[in-house]
């Protein structure tokens, strides 16, 4: 029986999310933090494994409520902001409208589940395009945007303004992804959810530090998150993972001191980089930089040969890698690496 013949259309030309385990030294590839919380994981001791964990996640949301200054019932839980995404394209459909480059599951997911995408070039800042984003908001009338600031990959914060713009103009939901907020010098939108119904704000906990556990979350009025409710998975968020998150997220300081590192690293690596010759690094509000060589093929290769391993972005921005940023010592080998190759 030829399987390929039954698979919906739609999945047949889809590639499956680059997620590959390469061995290496020194790993960079995948925007997590260089520095977990080890301390958190005594808190699994304590779980029942018989039964289901909370279906709601109660405890854990009020912690995150209450560090954002929102309500529970104005979060929604998901086993990755991944998840999350998959939720709201199913609850609302498309079309699915979003600046490209930018997370590559935006599109893998409205295509997986049927929807129509619509995807506008940023433009050379690697900002929005308002006009072209205005120009399809109107004729298009997504049901969805997808904002990712600080974008991945390109690593910088779209314009506020603009962003105000669309949400402003818009006649569906505008999804700001603040994956990597923690790291940028803006506050992000958190403040204007109050004055604008249909924003809504993907946060995870997946980049500062707790990546192993597979949480995200979306904050946005009582009314969307209720709609989006109904397609969650019943438990889709584990035991093991609320209760570590819990204890993780008590540790404030250390939390703080670990983004500030990461960000301060940042800032001393694009400067290391500008200094080498035949490399170009993006400005970034994340933790990782987006940087331009020559054959990025060659040096994505070399930096291998040495152990490094960094995400080769060369489909989505021609001539691109970007690596993430670990600890110092990580940083200084990779910084090195590079020298020898670029
Ligand atoms: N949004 C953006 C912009 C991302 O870069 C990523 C992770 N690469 C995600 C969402 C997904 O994060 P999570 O681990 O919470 O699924």
């Amino acid at each position: 029986m030829d399987i390929r013949r039954l698979v919906k259309k739609e999945v047949a030309s889809l590639r499956a999310y680059q997620a590959k385990e390469t061995p290496c030294r020194v790993k960079l590839d995948a925007n997590e933090s260089p520095y977990g919380f080890a301390g958190a994981l005594k808190a699994v001791e304590k779980i029942s494994t018989n039964r289901y964990p909370d279906p709601e996640a109660k405890a854990l949301k009020t912690v995150l409520a209450g560090s954002l200054g929102v309500k529970p019932q104005n979060l929604l839980q998901g086993n990755g902001s991944d998840e999350l995404i998959y939720y709201l394209v199913a609850t609302f459909g498309g079309p699915v409208l979003y600046p490209v480059p930018t997370f590559s599951m935006y599109g893998i997911i409205s295509q997986a589940l049927g929807e129509k995408k619509r995807e506008v070039p940023l433009d050379r800042d690697f900002d929005i395009d308002i006009d072209r984003m205005m120009t399809v908001l109107k004729k298009e009338k997504p049901k969805i945007v997808f904002l990712s600031t600080p974008n991945n990959p390109t690593g910088n914060c779209f314009s506020s303004e603009k962003i105000l713009k669309i949400i402003g103009e818009s006649k569906g939901l505008v999804v700001v992804d603040e994956a990597y907020q923690p790291f940028s010098s803006e506050k992000g939108f958190v403040p204007l959810l109050r004055d604008h119904k249909n924003l809504v704000i993907m946060r995870t906990l997946s980049k500062i530090g707790l990546a192993a556990l597979r949480f995200g979350f979306l904050i946005a009025d009582e009314q969307i998150i209720d709609e989006v409710n109904k397609v969650r998975l019943p438990f889709n968020v584990n035991a093991l993972s609320q209760a570590v998150a819990i204890e993780a997220l008590k540790k404030k300081k250390a939390l703080k001191e670990a983004i500030q590192i990461i960000a301060d690293e940042r800032d001393r690596m694009i400067v290391a980089m500008e200094d080498i010759k035949g490399v170009i690094p993006f400005p970034s509000e994340a933790n990782f930089i987006l940087f331009r060589v020559k054959d990025p093929h060659k040096v994505f290769s070399r930096l291998l040969e040495q152990g490094i391993l960094v995400r080769n972005i060369s489909d989505a921005v021609a001539g691109c890698l970007r690596v993430t940023i670990g600890t110092p010592k990580e940083n200084g080998l990779f910084l090195r690496a590079l020298e020898k190759t670029a």
